[in-house]
């Protein structure tokens, strides 16, 4: 039976990668070490049967030790906080999760032949200067600011597996990871669909920082994990590098006009000065993740945003607010 390691389960990724295998009837392993998840999101997974949960640090070399990690066939590397707010808290531990914690997870799947599929990042564009992105594209990142813990050590995270890749023909596969969002987002996270729909719902004014001319592609979490399962699944995108991401950009003002039109809120608009770096314009090219996986999004924004709203609603009124 196939074994499936993922690592960050308790994190928005991860517990919806851990349900979609539990629900395809797999035996998945989930490492996390509840830095930014929440064991709340393992509640629905019962431990021990088909899920076994080990709470830990991906870039512990123990790792490569425990015994439930015998017979792994699978690994989704998706550890690693990924919200401004977090990685911007935790900039050592993140350059560590995705430098060390990768090689680890390479290491992991040299070791036992496992496939394994790495989580990077739009971010490794940087705030980009060709537009929009596809995989050739070297980026436009900034060593020196407060993105750089997350941006460079993603863009390290590819170098270890492209060096697995060509040294000891580990299967490999990286997702550079647009935008994505749902109500699995934690409503303190500090990202913008979470910020806004938390605020609207509250009658709170949005948050739209800079002027909200800066534009992102928001991706639902159905149509990114699906992305994610094809790239493990397909052969031939074994050392390759893949946008997953939604291809329709949109500006933030647009989104926070959105989110209040399908609220129903009272909220207004109050704009806060632009971080530093914060990216301009994001847009994946997908043609590689269309030609190799046969993959592109179905949920569109307005979709996606009715879901993430009406789940905020409900858990909002039960009384959850950071
Ligand atoms: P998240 O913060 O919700 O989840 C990350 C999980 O990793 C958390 O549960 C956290 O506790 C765990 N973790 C962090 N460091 C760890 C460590 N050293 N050992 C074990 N567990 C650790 O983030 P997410 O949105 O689910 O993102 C998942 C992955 O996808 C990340 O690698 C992120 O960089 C990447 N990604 C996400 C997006 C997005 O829009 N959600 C976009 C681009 C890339
Ligand atoms: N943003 C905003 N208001 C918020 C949170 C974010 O205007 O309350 C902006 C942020 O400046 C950025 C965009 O929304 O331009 C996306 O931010 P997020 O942190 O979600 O992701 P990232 O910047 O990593 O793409």
């Amino acid at each position: 039976m196939n074994k499936t390691l993922v690592t960050g389960a308790a994190g928005f990724l991860g517990s919806h990668m851990v349900a979609k295998l539990l629900a395809e009837g797999r035996q998945v392993v989930g490492i996390d070490n509840l830095s930014t998840g929440k064991a709340d999101n393992l509640r629905t997974f019962s431990d021990g049967g088909a899920f076994v949960f080990i709470g830990c640090d991906v870039a512990d070399p123990e790792v490569l030790r425990l015994p439930e990690l015998e017979g792994v066939t699978e690994i989704y590397h998706l550890a690693s906080p990924a919200s401004p707010k977090f990685y911007q808290s935790r900039p050592f531990e993140t350059i560590e999760v995705n430098t060390t914690g990768t090689k680890r997870m390479l290491e992991l799947a040299r070791l036992s032949g496992a496939k394994i599929v790495y989580s990077s990042t739009s971010e490794a564009y940087g705030d980009p200067l060709v537009h929009p992105q596809d995989e050739r594209y070297r980026g436009n990142v900034n060593t020196w600011g407060p993105r750089a813990c997350y941006d460079e050590a993603k863009r390290l995270g590819e170098v270890f597996c492209y060096e697995y890749f060509h040294r000891y023909r580990v299967r490999v596969k990286v997702a550079r990871i647009f935008n994505t969002y749902s109500a699995g987002l934690r409503n303190d996270d500090g990202r913008v669909i979470s910020n806004f729909v938390t605020q609207a719902i509250a009658g709170d004014d949005l948050t739209v920082y800079g002027d909200g001319s800066q534009t992102r592609s928001f991706c639902y979490v159905d149509d990114t994990i699906r992305g994610l399962r094809l790239l493990m699944e397909k052969d031939a995108a074994d050392g390759e590098i893949v946008n997953i991401g939604n291809p329709v950009e949109h500006t933030i003002l647009h989104v926070a006009e959105t989110v209040i039109r399908l609220s129903g809120s009272p909220s207004g608009i109050r704009f806060l000065p632009l971080p530093e770096d914060d990216p301009k314009v994001r847009r994946p090219v997908i043609a590689k993740a269309e030609a190799l996986l046969g993959w592109k999004p179905e949920i569109s924004l307005e979709e996606g945003l009715r879901r993430t709203i009406s789940a905020y609603r409900e858990r909002m009124q039960g009384g959850m607010r950071p």
